[in-house]
């Protein structure tokens, strides 16, 4: 999309943002994701509005958080403004130094530095409407859906209509000539409660014209805005552990794995009952929570495990897991055997896991494979098993 010549853009960058949380310096320099709420903003324009018909207005003191919030975006034609007091004062000033700067433009968009999520496609439809109606200013809004109460004193006064009401957002268009002139005379009579260039329009009795705007292009306002830190309080600290276990094949007449007991003509070698499913689905668990693994917990050895179910490994890793606040989420294993048959076996498995954890069968599953007669396993030496768990930690106080 090649640069629209005739358009230029102020962003409006001056405040303090107070009500973000001062403590984290105004919000337009603020960390978004691996960005910042400045370069984002600036990259929304980027293939629309030429560098050099850009003007950001910033607070006089901010020069080195704009440079360094800016860093990944090309600037260097674009021109800064030191902003005023109020919103309208540093608007003013931006689109004084446009004016100056040059005569080529017949439109500015004038944006919030603080929305950062403006979508190309509304910016197109902006343009489209400023073409077909060029002398009007055109606003993108939000109709508003909630109930709106006046309020006193922590008091409701009253229940207001919202009929016809609507949010304004930005970027707002206008011709330029008529907005500079509307700015300068609201200046020149002292007309200073604006909180848009779209009312400044309108008391010149210009006209403004709307569009739909977009409930994502929001204004980042309070500290919880921040998408970063929504994630950060709604984002579950979802865990995943690993574990893997082999036993070797010695004289018997059954095996036990993941909890079923299968004849066979061998049976498995350990200390316990040599169940390398479990023990793998045992290491899993414990690594979602760095408790270790299972050699840490119960070592081969201490003669009480001789012949013991390893259930009561899973049950202890199991019971770990929920002391630190974790729910399993779910657990996956993988058999790999020349013989026995797993699959005859795969539901009583996937029941008996079910069981042990107390969570649904569908959060359990078992599958198995041959190694192609490959290796210790393809020479019947042995069984190996793999396992995955996946637990989500922090969810108790809820
Ligand atoms: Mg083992």
């Amino acid at each position: 999309m090649p640069y629209q010549q005739n358009i230029g853009l102020v962003i409006v960058a001056a405040g303090r943002g107070e009500r973000a949380g001062l403590e984290d310096g105004p919000k337009q320099y603020r960390r978004l994701g691996h960005s910042t709420v400045m370069a984002e903003t600036l990259k929304c324009f980027g293939s629309l509005i030429a560098p050099e018909n850009t003007f950001i207005v910033i607070h006089q003191d901010d020069q080195e958080l704009f440079e360094t919030a800016t860093k990944d975006v090309d600037v260097q034609k674009m021109h800064l403004v030191t902003g005023g007091q109020t919103r309208q004062e540093s608007v003013r000033a931006g689109l004084n130094a446009m004016a100056a700067a040059t005569q080529a433009l017949t439109h500015v968009m004038i944006h919030d530095a603080a929305r950062p999520f403006v979508s190309e496609h509304l910016l197109f439809e902006i343009l489209e409407t400023a073409g077909a109606y060029p002398t009007q200013g055109i606003l993108p809004t939000i109709a508003i859906s909630e109930t709106l109460k006046t309020v006193d004193n922590e008091m409701v006064t009253g229940t207001a209509s919202r009929d016809n009401m609507h949010r304004a957002q930005t970027p707002q268009t206008f011709p330029l000539n008529a907005i500079v002139d509307a700015h300068n005379k609201a200046a020149s009579e002292s007309e200073r409660g604006f909180t848009d260039d779209a009312a400044i329009f309108e008391w010149m009795g210009l006209p403004v014209r709307i569009i739909q705007g977009e409930v994502a292009n929001i204004k980042l306002t309070y500290r919880q805005d921040f998408p970063e830190d929504q994630a950060m309080q709604k984002l579950p600290d979802i865990r995943t552990g690993n574990g893997y276990d082999v036993h070797r094949f010695r004289q018997g007449d059954a095996v036990t794995l993941c909890g079923v007991d299968i004849p066979f003509d061998k049976a498995l070698d350990g200390h316990s009952d040599a169940d390398v499913g479990l023990h793998a689905l045992t290491d899993a668990l414990l690594a979602t929570c760095g408790a270790g693994d299972i050699g840490d917990h119960f070592p081969p050895s201490d003669p009480q495990w001789q012949d013991k179910p390893s259930h009561i490994f899973l049950a202890h890793a199991a019971q770990l897991v929920a002391d630190k606040g974790g729910i399993i989420k779910n657990v996956d294993i993988t058999l790999v055997a020349e013989a026995p048959k797993i699959a005859p076996h795969r539901l009583a498995m996937r029941q008996r896991l079910s069981q042990l954890l107390a969570i649904e069968l569908d959060r359990c599953s078992v599958k198995a494979t041959t190694n192609e007669k490959m290796g210790f396993v393809g020479r019947q030496e042995g069984i190996m098993a793999l396992a995955t768990a996946s637990v989500a930690y922090g969810e108790i106080d809820d």
